[in-house]
C-alpha cells in the first residue's frame, strides 16, 4: 500500500501528477496546504540532496500484496508495517515485516504507545544504499528487505521520516548500509512505519507551544512583510539577511519575526571558536554541505536594536535570541551583543532577550547579564564531557565553561536551557543519564530543550565511539526519569519568554 509524504519548506520540482497526489494526500488529511508555494527555487541548494531523494508518490493501484489484508479496511492493526522506497522511489508498506527503530545501532519494535501520526510539516527521505530492516513475527527475528517483493530484480531503499520541529524521537530508523554507502547530509533521521492508513513515527509532541507549526505560516503574507520592511530599511543589513532567511531557507524563526509574533533571530557572528562535526552553518572536509550559508558581517547595536525593539514591543509573547542556525559563535561578538542590550532596553523594557550559545565565555555571559540578558540556552550533545569534547571540538574552552555559563545566568537570576541534541541509544545511554543528573543538580537549570540530532547516526556514533553494550534505558524512560526526578525542570523544544 503506498502512500505519501509530507510539506516542507524548498521543493524539487515534481511532476504536476504527482504533486497532485501529495495534494490529494494532504487533502485527505486535512493539512494546510501554504498559498503560492515556491516549487522551483532560485536559490535552492540541489547539491544538497544529491543522496537524499524526496518522495515522489503514487497511489499504487493495482499492488495486491498477498499480505495486504493485514492493513486491510476495518481491521485495526497495532503493529506498524515496515515502509521502502521502490526503484522508482515510491514508498511502499510490505506488512510481511513489521516497522522497527534503532537505538546505537540497535533493532528494535517500538511500542504501539510510542507511535504518533506523522506530523503536519515533516518529510520523508529515501536512504540511499541502506536496505531497510523490519521484524518478521512469525520468525521472531528481525531482517533486512534484500528487494522489492512486487519486483524481486528491483532494488529497495530504506525510509526515514524528519519530523517537524516540537516533536522528539524515541527511535532512529532500522537499516543496513552496504558498504561504499554515502553519508547521510545534516538532517535528523526518525524511523517511520505504516499503520491503519497513516504514517506513523515513535516520538512525542514534547512542547505545546504551535510557534514553529507548519499550518500557522500564511507564505503570502511572509514574503509581503519581509519585502515591505526590506524595502523600507534598505540599510539595515540585518533585516536584508533575515529577509532572505525567511524566504529563501524558510527560517520558522525569521518567518515569525516577519509575522510579528513569538521568537525572532538576532544572528551576529561570522565566526566560531568550536568545530562541531554537525555543524549546519559551515561544513569543512567532510563532502557534506552546510544547509544554510553563516552571515558574513557583524551587525551593528542599531541595526540589532531596529530588528529587535518593534519586535519585542508589538509581538505577542514576544522573544528575541541572538544565536542562530546561520552563524557562529555569538560571544565572539560579546561587545556588541552588549552595546545592544542596552540599547534595546533603553528602549524597551517588553518581551524576553534570550542568547543560543555555546556557553564558551562564561565572563562575557556575566557581562550580558548585567546589560539586561534575561535567558539563555546552551547546547550540548552530551553531559559527557569525554564526548562533547569529540562532538564540538572546542578551540580554547571546554565542558566545563559551557556548565559555568548555565550557572552564571542563574546566579544572576535568569532563566537557562539546554539545546540537548538527542541521539537514541546514545543520549539514553545510563551513564548519559548519570551525568544529566549531575548537570541539573549542580546547575539549577530550567529546562531541558530535547532536539533532535541532525546527523547520519551511524557516522556519529563512529566518531564519538560511546560504547554501544552499554545498557540503554530507552529514550521513553529516559524523558519520565526527568520528570520524576526532577519535576521543576521543564522539558521542551523552544525558548519561552520569561514571565
Ligand atoms: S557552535 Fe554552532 S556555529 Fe559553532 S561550530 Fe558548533 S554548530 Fe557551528
Amino acid at each position: 500500500m503506498a502512500i505519501v509524504i509530507c510539506f516542507h519548506f524548498a521543493f524539487l520540482p515534481i511532476p504536476s501528477n504527482l504533486m497532485d497526489c501529495k495534494l490529494e494526500y494532504a487533502i485527505n488529511k486535512g493539512w494546510h496546504i501554504p498559498s503560492g508555494h515556491p516549487r522551483d527555487h532560485k536559490n535552492f541548494k540541489p547539491e544538497l540532496f544529491e543522496t537524499v531523494v524526496r518522495v515522489p508518490s503514487r497511489y499504487p493501484k493495482t499492488t495486491k500484496s498477498p499480505l495486504h489484508g493485514h492493513t486491510g479496511p476495518g481491521r485495526q492493526s497495532h503493529h506498524p508495517a515496515l515502509v521502502y522506497a521502490d526503484a522508482e522511489g515510491h514508498i511502499l508498506d510490505w506488512p510481511a515485516l513489521e516497522m522497527a527503530g534503532a537505538g546505537g545501532g540497535e533493532w528494535q519494535r517500538p511500542r504501539f504507545s510510542e507511535l504518533v501520526p506523522l506530523p503536519e510539516g515533516s518529510e520523508l527521505f529515501l536512504l540511499p544504499d541502506r536496505l531497510p530492516v523490519g521484524f518478521n513475527s512469525a520468525l521472531r527475528r528481525f531482517e533486512p528487505l534484500a528487494a522489492d517483493p512486487f519486483a524481486p530484480e528491483k532494488p529497495v531503499r530504506a525510509v526515514a521520516a524528519f519530523i517537524s520541529p516540537a516533536y522528539t524521537h524515541l527511535y532512529s530508523p532500522a537499516y543496513r548500509t552496504r558498504s561504499g554507502a554515502p553519508l547521510l547530509p545534516l538532517f535528523a533521521y526518525t524511523a517511520v512505519g505504516w499503520l491503519n492508513g497513516n504514517f506513523v513515527v515513535p516520538a512525542v509532541r514534547i512542547d505545546s507551544d504551535r510557534r514553529q507549526d507548519f499550518c500557522n505560516f500564511d507564505l503570502k503574507l511572509i514574503e509581503r512583510n519581509a519585502r515591505r520592511r526590506m524595502s523600507a530599511e534598505r540599510e539595515n543589513r540585518l533585516l536584508q539577511h533575515l529577509g532572505k532567511c525567511a524566504l529563501t531557507y524558510g527560517c520558522p524563526a525569521a518567518k515569525n519575526l516577519f509575522m510579528n509574533r513569538w521568537e525572532a533571530p538576532l544572528p551576529s557572528s561570522p565566526e566560531c571558536n568550536a568545530r562541531c562535526i554537525g555543524c549546519i552553518s559551515l561544513q569543512e572536509s567532510t563532502g557534506l554541505s552546510a544547509t544554510q550559508d553563516r552571515i558574513d558581517f557583524v551587525p551593528t547595536p542599531e541595526e540589532i536594536s531596529a530588528v529587535a525593539v518593534p519586535h519585542l514591543q508589538e509581538a505577542q509573547r514576544a522573544v528575541v535570541s541572538f544565536g542562530q542556525g546561520c552563524e557562529g559563535e555569538p560571544l565572539l561578538q560579546a561587545k556588541t551583543l552588549e552595546a545592544s542590550i542596552r540599547m534595546i532596553r533603553g528602549a524597551t523594557s517588553r518581551g524576553t532577550i534570550n542568547l543560543n550559545t555555546n556557553g564558551s565565555l562564561p565572563e562575557a555571559v556575566e557581562k550580558l547579564c548585567r546589560a539586561g540578558l534575561q535567558s539563555i540556552r546552551v547546547s550540548m550533545n552530551s553531559a559527557r564531557p569525554e564526548y562533547y569534547q569529540k562532538y564540538f571540538r572546542p578551540k580554547g574552552f571546554s565542558f566545563e565553561d559551557a556548565r559555568r555559563s548555565i550557572s552564571v545566568v542563574k546566579a544572576n537570576g535568569g532563566f537557562a536551557s539546554i539545546n540537548y541534541f538527542v541521539l537514541p541509544g546514545f543520549t539514553d545511554q545510563e551513564s548519559e543519564w548519570l551525568s544529566l543528573r549531575k548537570l541539573i543538580a549542580e546547575t539549577g537549570l530550567d529546562l531541558i530543550q530535547m532536539r533532535n540530532l541532525n546527523i547520519d547516526p551511524e557516522w556519529y556514533l563512529d566518531i564519538l565511539k560511546p560504547d554501544l553494550r552499554e545498557k540503554k534505558l530507552g529514550m521513553s524512560r529516559l524523558l519520565s526519569m526527568i520528570r520524576q526526578d526532577f519535576p521543576h525542570v521543564r522539558l521542551g523544544y523552544f525558548n519561552p519568554p520569561v514571565e
